[in-house]
């Protein structure tokens, strides 16, 4: 089951203040998927979209890779990528476009259970409040040990989390893919973020 919803039309249009290549992902719409408020958000925007890409299951590295090909011209001439999709598919996107700004178009409420074709790399913490375009389309909930939304813990050693020494600190590599898309002061700008824990959907 999938739970994700449009975000608000201000955080849209912040977006939308640069060309922007579209992806959009339907694979997994059979349960509250904003698929036709997605449709007529973008067709509001027409002057703001150098190329659109429909795919099904973006979370496939494979099936992601092959529209990226395809729509290379239109990709390499847009300002920045945004994805209607889980925080999943975002992720997928922003590792196969590392010098390229992605912003989450959704938020993410709930894909327990099937989900199209998850690769095991990215994770969605379902945490309600997508921070992707924050973090350079890593995501602080599930890179993070302690799901840390404001910058590292400065545990880090050579790298790699204080918590668990075999993986990489995620916020080391939010910073460093910050940097390659040229929002290395994006941090520094922002503000506090805050988590609303009461966004989380449990039980279902
Ligand atoms: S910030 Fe992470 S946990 Fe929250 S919706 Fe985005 S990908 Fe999912
Ligand atoms: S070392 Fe990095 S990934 Fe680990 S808890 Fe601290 S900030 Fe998070």
């Amino acid at each position: 089951m999938l739970i994700t919803k449009l975000k608000s039309s201000n955080e849209l249009d912040e977006f939308f203040s640069k060309k922007l290549f579209v992806f959009k992902c339907f694979g997994c719409s059979e349960v509250y998927f904003p698929e036709e408020e997605i449709n007529n958000f973008a067709s509001g925007k027409q002057e703001k979209i150098s190329g659109i890409a429909q795919i099904d299951y973006l979370c496939n590295e494979d099936f992601a890779k092959r529209y990226i090909e395809k729509n290379v011209d239109r990709i390499h001439n847009c300002e920045g990528i945004i994805v209607f999709s889980c925080g999943v598919g975002v992720q997928v996107v922003a590792r196969l476009l590392e010098n390229k700004a992605v912003y989450p178009g959704c938020n993410t409420f709930y894909l327990n259970g099937f989900q199209g074709l998850t690769v095991l790399e990215c994770d969605c913490g379902q945490c309600g409040q997508c921070y992707l375009n924050h973090t350079g389309g890593i995501c602080p909930i599930t890179s993070c040990a302690k799901g840390l939304l404001n910058g590292p813990c400065g545990g880090a050693k050579n790298k790699k989390c204080e918590v668990h020494p075999e993986v990489d600190c995620g916020w080391i590599s939010i910073y460093e893919r910050l940097k390659k898309i040229n929002e290395g002061s994006t941090l520094k700008k922002k503000g506090v973020l805050i988590r609303n824990f009461e966004k989380i959907i449990k039980g279902i």
